[in-house]
């Protein structure tokens, strides 16, 4: 049997491709064109032994499916404007409706959309049914792990089973994060087959690995605007938002969004700081007021009491070790030592080592050189029926349901192309 489709890979990406490349209802309400129904036999390859095992860890088990806000720094790509030509700032709510299409409500959270139930099982549950309904034939527990044009330009795809023959590939294998949730290289030696060049994965959307000792501040968490710093204090990246302090490294929506330009920087040889202001607030030069006018008030208090005004109790001690000084006073500290506590205080600098691993990273950096991929429909600009879509491809998200909505969209362009093709 030549089926018409095969996608490699049952996450996100993979389904959603699968589903609107065989459903009439679908077609109609994103095409808008009319009602051309069409008999496809598409087969979905998956390697874990259920489908959709990823989709039930994102948003802590709530799924984080989409996003209102939408900004130049939502996706990460060497090929800086490729997701922009493919997704755009309405586009959360397609997501949105295609989630609805499958029976799922959807609802809001200060722009940030989830499924009514809050649980990601809703989200797979239904992306089953949908694949049954379809008649959409799934293997679970087999891998793909090859995969050959023949000479009447259909596709022979090898697995660990066996093989199978396709008039068009999907690729939706994901990227390398998280391997105890199916996420592996895999997609990139399929590539490589098809002589597509990639980019290795690395985490990204992970924690960032520190010097510096900081077992005191662990369980800490603070306001601070971040910025991501080379040797020379050039800026790379900057983010407000809540930082989580470790034992031994950074945490928090804002670093998992600045990873991706660490991971970038330590991986080109660079040294990559990251300046804490604690109280973007207040600039320096007020800062350094306030320290006066409490010294002059309160000259027999504390330091510590001084700077806890400002920042948790623990990150005061923090800062107080590092400008190592006997003084415990305020009055006994001269106005050099105020405007270097004021500089402190605004430029917090941690020295990273390195990223989490690919065992704690969200998403993966790299995959699939865009520059071979159509935009709008996500085919390989160099062979006709071949597709590659979701985290395969070099794009990732920030937080806050960015690459969901990546998954879905290249997801929906390839599963549409196929459903319209001859
Ligand atoms: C803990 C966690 C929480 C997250 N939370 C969110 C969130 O709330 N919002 C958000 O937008 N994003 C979130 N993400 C990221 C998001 O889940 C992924 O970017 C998205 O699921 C990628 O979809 P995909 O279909 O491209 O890849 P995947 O979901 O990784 O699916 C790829 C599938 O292909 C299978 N596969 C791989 N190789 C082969 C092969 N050779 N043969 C057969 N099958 C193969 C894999 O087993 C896998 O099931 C989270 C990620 C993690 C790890």
């Amino acid at each position: 049997m030549i089926y018409d489709l095969i996608v490699a890979g049952a996450g996100a990406s993979g389904m959603t491709a699968a589903i609107c490349a065989t459903d009439a209802d679908i077609y109609k309400q994103f095409q808008h064109k009319a009602d051309q129904t069409r008999k496809r036999s598409v087969l979905i390859i998956e390697k874990n032994k259920k489908i959709g095992k990823k989709l039930y860890a994102t948003g802590n088990g709530r799924c984080n499916l989409s996003n209102s806000s939408f900004r130049l720094e939502c996706y990460n790509s060497k090929n800086e404007f490729f997701p922009y030509k493919v997704i755009g700032a309405k586009d959360y709510q397609i997501v949105n409706q295609f989630a609805e299409q499958l029976g799922v409500a959807v609802s809001d959270e200060h722009g940030y959309y989830y499924p009514m139930s809050r649980q990601a099982s809703t989200i797979v549950w239904a992306f089953n049914d949908r694949l049954k309904k379809n008649q959409i034939q799934v293997h679970t527990g087999e891998i793909v792990i090859g995969l050959e044009e023949q000479s009447d330009h259909t596709y022979c795809i090898q697995t660990d089973q066996g093989h199978y023959y396709a008039r068009n590939i999907v690729l939706a294998c994901g990227g390398a994060a998280a391997p105890a949730l199916g996420g592996t290289d895999a997609g990139c030696s399929l590539l490589d087959q098809l002589g597509i060049p990639y980019y290795p994965f690395q985490p990204a959307l992970c924690k960032l690995q520190v010097k510096e000792k900081m077992s005191g501040l662990a369980g800490v968490r603070s306001k601070a605007l971040v910025t991501v710093m080379d040797a020379s204090s050039e800026i790379h990246a900057q983010e407000f938002g809540e930082v989580q302090f470790t034992g031994q490294s950074l945490s928090g929506i804002v670093i998992f969004n600045l990873s991706h330009t660490a991971g970038e920087m330590l991986q080109d040889g660079e040294s990559v700081s990251l300046c804490l202001d604690l109280v973007p607030d207040i600039n320096e030069a007020d800062l350094y007021m306030h320290f006066r006018k409490f010294r002059t008030n309160n000259p027999e208090r504390s330091l510590q009491a001084c700077l806890n005004g400002f920042v948790h109790e623990k990150l005061a001690t923090y800062i107080l070790e590092q400008c190592r000084w006997k003084q415990e006073r305020i009055s006994e500290l001269n106005d050099v030592e105020l405007q270097k506590l004021a500089d402190q205080i605004k430029k917090l600098t941690f020295h990273v080592t390195a990223t989490a691993g690919a065992e704690d990273a969200q998403v993966s950096r790299g995959g699939a050189d865009t520059r071979f991929i159509d935009p709008e429909t996500m085919k390989l600009t160099v062979q006709e029926h071949v597709y590659v879509i979701g985290e395969l491809l070099d794009t990732d998200g920030i937080c806050g349901g960015y690459n969901l909505m990546w998954a879905v969209i290249t997801g929906m362009k390839a599963g549409f192309s196929i459903y319209d093709s001859n």
